[in-house]
């Protein structure tokens, strides 16, 4: 397995010196939080990732989950890696103080996921559901709920999953079966199946807190009619301490293709007592409270295991000696140069690497806008935010984890053979990214989120919170030759953006299968035009200090290649959006 150094550089980079990190103090909650804390924060959970999660990787991968007789045991040395996590406060980091929280800025929790993504996602899977019911129950529960879950769920004592999934309905909820039955004593007896639920049993924590969407006895048919239920594994009683086993147990465990420290559970639930969030029939919107914030995490997951990759390939592309430089003998002191010279070889650790970074400084531009949207003074810049959250929500979960399994695909093609097999650890970054283009809503998804909801919404209202700040960019920027090789083509891909959206807006509109047909393509164009502006951000902002050290003439490197190399796709995907629906709905369904 690649040994994996959390990129603390690159992180402080983006954090502080590109989007201003440090201003996050001004807002109300989070005085406490100088670069300093910052700083420590970053460096401690770098220090549990490399030294704890990641000597589990590979094992895990290896062992997986067992299931027998009801119960499950995650991998050798989960459990104790668990407790060390538990105690360390990692948990909470992100949760509300008044819970027993440390209240940090969602900006420096998502360089934390990354650190933990990318140094064993089977392991963050169990704490990041967590995180997810924690969020629900804290924006939609009862008090009552509140007070007796959540400071358990925050000191990570207990764990939490989302039931959705059935095997009748995945993407489409309305199909969910899963009853829910009043018992006149203000909780429901809850009876169905769920399949996939991650965490849905484990030897980790002493209880586990079920969210599962199910249906009133008076239940509007479709996805209007699903309520959101807290059923947990162990009842509580009144003093806050574990009573009798609840109606649920799991069934079995699925046999899967990555992330196989992670346990991916059928549960039944049969009668169990479980208890509403927030009003009946609006589980969705319950559901959405922790889908939106997992999304973002999700694609932090891409992201985290590009970084794992690029670092093994990297180190490789250094060390194995193979070939001679086409430009001539490099290295006559060896019997070969290293794969380094070779100018493929440069061309996928440069998109791993342009991916990567372009991906970061998105993952924290969102997430520091998600501090802003709640916790800003005036509520008109809050709403500014929560526009920008709403777009680049689903451009984040799909182009990160797309980005995430092209960049560790490569990272096994820099190995070479050796990247096929087991033991070096590549392959398995490629198995456990596949996953994150599935699971909180498959990346196809995401994409007609965008086309079909978040484009039309407020009439291009969202799409503007995102398409002004780039506009506005370019405006200023245009006319300065040191920046033109830059903003030239970040100029070219907006205007083909904006082109696309065009196309989209109008033809969807007089027929869904137009937009339907576009809408992947879209996210993608729109995604690589993000991170252009970003990349002619930091490239701006390296040229300024490029005579520090090597890491700004890399990054300007860095930009030089996603500009010219990665950009020019958005042409292509423009070509292929204004093509149409026609060839592929043209085509008869029995051809297939
Ligand atoms: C390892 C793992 C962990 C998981 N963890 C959880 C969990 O913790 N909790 C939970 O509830 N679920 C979980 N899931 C389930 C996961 O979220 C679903 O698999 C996913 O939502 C897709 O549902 P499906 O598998 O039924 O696919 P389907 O809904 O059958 O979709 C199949 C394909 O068709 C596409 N498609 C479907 N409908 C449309 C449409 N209207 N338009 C265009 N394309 C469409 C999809 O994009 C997809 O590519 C997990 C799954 C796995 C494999």
């Amino acid at each position: 397995m690649p040994a994996y150094k959390a990129p603390l550089r690159d992180m402080r980079y983006v954090l502080f010196e590109l989007l201003g990190g440090d201003d996050l103090t001004s807002l109300p909650g989070f005085e406490d939080f100088s670069r300093d804390t910052i700083d420590a924060v970053l460096e401690e959970a770098a220090k549990i990732c490399e030294e704890v999660l990641q000597p589990l990787n590979r094992s895990g991968d290896e062992e997986g989950c067992a299931f027998e007789n009801g119960v499950v045991r995650t991998p050798k040395g989960f459990r104790q890696a668990y407790d060390t996590f538990r105690e360390g406060g990692w948990t909470g980091i992100a949760c509300d103080p008044a819970y027993g929280g440390q209240g940090l800025p969602a900006a420096v929790n998502t360089l934390v996921e990354e650190m933990i993504c990318a140094s064993n996602l089977s392991f963050g899977m169990y704490p990041g559901l967590s995180h997810g019911a924690y969020v629900s129950v804290h924006t939609y529960g009862s008090d009552e709920l509140k007070e007796t879950y959540l400071p358990k769920l925050v000191d990570g004592t207990w764990s939490g999953t989302m039931c959705l999934t059935e095997p009748q309905c995945g993407t489409d909820l309305g199909l969910l079966r899963t009853r829910a039955v009043p018992s006149g004593d203000g909780s429901c007896k809850i009876t169905g199946t769920k399949i996939f639920i991650s965490a849905g049993e484990h030897d980790l924590t002493e209880n586990i807190v079920h969210l599962v969407l199910a249906r009133l006895p008076d239940a509007p048919k479709g996805v209007k009619g699903i309520s959101l239920f807290l059923t947990p594994k162990y009842l509580v009683k009144p003093d806050g301490s574990l009573g009798a086993r609840n109606g649920v147990a799991c069934g079995s465990i699925e046999h899967k293709m990555g992330i196989k420290a992670s346990s991916t559970c059928v549960m039944n639930f049969d009668g169990a007592q479980g208890w509403l969030i927030g009003e009946p029939h609006k589980g969705m919107q319950a559901m959405f409270a922790m889908m939106n914030a997992e999304r973002l995490a999700v694609g932090v997951q891409g992201l985290g295991l590009a970084e794992a990759s690029y670092q093994g390939a990297a180190a490789y592309a250094r060390e194995r000696l193979q070939g001679r430089s086409l430009s001539g003998v490099k290295y006559p002191d060896k019997p070969a140069d290293p794969l380094l010279v070779h100018p493929d070889i440069r061309r996928m650790l440069l998109t791993q690497r342009a991916y990567i970074e372009g991906s970061r400084a998105l993952a924290v531009w969102a997430a520091k806008t998600l501090d802003l949207a709640k916790r800003h003074a005036d509520p008109a810049e809050r709403a500014k935010a929560e526009d920008f959250i709403a777009v680049v929500t689903p451009v984040i979960k799909a182009l990160l984890t797309d980005l995430g399994f092209e960049a560790t695909n490569l990272g096994v093609q820099i190995f070479g053979g050796h990247g096929y097999i087991r033991e070096n650890g590549m392959e398995q970054l490629v198995r456990d990214c596949r996953i994150a283009q599935i699971y909180e809503g498959a990346n196809g998804i995401q994409a007609l989120d965008l086309v079909g909801r978040k484009m039309p919404a407020h009439a291009g209202r969202f799409l503007r919170s995102v398409f002004h700040p780039i506009s506005d960019h370019i405006a200023a920027k245009k006319s300065d030759p040191a920046l033109a090789e830059f903003i030239a083509p970040l100029e070219k891909a907006f205007v083909r953006l904006q082109q696309a959206t065009t196309f989209v807006a109008q033809k969807g509109m007089a027929r869904p299968d137009e937009a339907g047909a576009a809408a992947s393509d879209y996210l993608r164009l729109f995604g690589l035009t993000v991170l252009a502006y970003l990349w002619a951000k930091m490239a701006e902002d390296s040229l300024a200090k490029a005579g520090q050290d090597g890491f700004y003439r890399a990054k300007i490197g860095t930009a030089r290649f996603f500009m010219e190399r990665l950009l020019p796709q958005t042409g292509a995907l423009l070509q292929a959006i204004t093509s149409g629906a026609k060839t592929m709905m043209a085509f008869e369904d029995a051809a297939f």
